[in-house]
């Protein structure tokens, strides 16, 4: 078993990524970014939701701004990729600047990964892509992804009034999903104890946040501090290797279809309630960032006191569905604390289906 606290046995690499956080700073310090990288002709990509945002930057970057391409789709089309691919050659740009959540950044990725151009990122929501070097394209219904360090944003501006806009429920959501990446960092094969601070910190942060956020949305000082805990979170995604939570809303999302933040919301507790007897030192850095000595339960809770979906069923999911999703699940190779085994699988499917409690976790 691998926890948290291993002292004697581990690695870490610091990624090259800088990054700043200040309210307008999207506008303010984007063209700084581009000059410190010596960039003179980026790409602003973005979805089509997020032209808006992304007009303001390109006018930030003034003369350095070599068009503005809106063709992010979810889950990165490898039809999408081409395109932005060939609109960034025919630009000429010598980098590109995504904005937007997951889906845009993801597109800067697939920018970089091709051509090796530089990216930049200004988040719009807490999905923690842009602190990774994880790509992910999607070609015939089917999403590959990989590493590479080719595809690490160099620089991250992380801007909270951009985050104004971001809905309640979607906050939520994509607030849970980057708590997910810190607690399966915390029991990942290849933690470390730097990882370890980082991902206790990054849940208090978020979890702290995510409540300030709905009761507050324009709260800059709220909205800065889930960027805080998404930027933390994100990190421990980059730095470790996923295990069962992130492989099953993988399958969820993939195979049947599941909204990704939403999936990662109402799965999280009771993947954390299947590993916890495997992982204690994980479970407790958890239970000690969220003040409670049930953090399966009180992530649940979290969830259903912010509004958000916790079953399967109400994101659509049907009961037959469950047993393939556990073989599926359960017939991928990768590494997790508990021995992933079908009928394990489909006992937490089941209990996410019906969106109950999650088995209390033995400390
Ligand atoms: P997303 O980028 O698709 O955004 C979700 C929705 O929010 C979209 O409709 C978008 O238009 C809207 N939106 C974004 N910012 C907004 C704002 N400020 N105001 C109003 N609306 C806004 O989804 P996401 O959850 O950010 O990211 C999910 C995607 O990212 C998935 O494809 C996932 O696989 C990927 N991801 C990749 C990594 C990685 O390391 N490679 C990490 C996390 C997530």
């Amino acid at each position: 078993m691998t926890d948290a606290k291993n002292f004697l046995d581990f690695s870490y690499e610091a990624r090259p990524t800088r990054v700043v956080l200040r309210p307008g700073a999207s506008v303010t310090a984007i063209a700084g970014e581009a000059e410190r990288l010596r960039l003179r002709r980026l790409l602003v990509v973005c979805g089509s939701r997020g032209a808006d945002i992304a007009r303001a930057v390109a006018d930030a970057l003034g003369p350095a701004c070599a068009g503005l391409h809106a063709g992010a789709r979810m889950h990165v089309p490898v039809e999408a990729a081409d395109r932005a691919v060939a609109v960034a050659r025919a630009a000429g740009a010598d980098g590109s600047v995504a904005v937007g959540g997951g889906s845009a950044i993801g597109l800067g990725k697939a920018i970089a990964l091709r051509t090796g151009l530089p990216l930049i990122a200004v988040p719009t929501t807490y999905s923690g892509s842009e602190v990774t070097p994880v790509w992910g394209l999607t070609e015939h219904g089917v999403k590959r992804t990989g590493r590479d360090a080719a595809v690490l944003p160099r620089s991250v501006v992380y801007d909270p009034e951009l985050t104004l806009s971001l809905p309640v429920p979607l906050s939520v959501t994509s607030g849970i999903n980057a708590l997910a990446h810190a607690v399966e960092a915390l029991y990942a094969p290849d933690t470390s104890p730097l990882i370890a601070l980082m991902a206790e910190e990054g849940v208090r942060a978020m979890a702290r946040a995510l409540p300030e956020v709905a009761d507050e949305p324009d709260s800059l000082e709220a909205r800065g501090r889930a960027l805080y805990g998404a930027w933390l979170c994100g990190s421990c995604l980059g730095a470790t290797t996923m295990g069962l939570h992130h492989e099953l809303c993988h399958v969820l999302g993939g195979g049947f279809g599941l909204p990704h933040a939403e999936t990662h919301t109402v799965v999280l507790p009771h993947a954390l309630a299947y590993n916890a007897p495997a992982a204690p030192e994980a479970t407790a850095a958890v239970a000690r960032a969220l003040d409670t000595d049930d953090s399966p339960r009180a992530l649940w809770e979290l969830a259903g006191r912010l509004g958000a979906p916790r079953s399967l069923a109400e994101l659509g999911l049907s009961e037959p569905d469950l047993a393939q999703a556990a073989a599926r699940t359960a017939g991928e190779a990768f590494a997790n604390p508990r021995p992933v085994t079908v009928d394990g699988v489909l006992t937490l499917l089941r209990a996410a289906y019906e969106g109950g409690p999650p088995e209390r976790a033995v400390p």
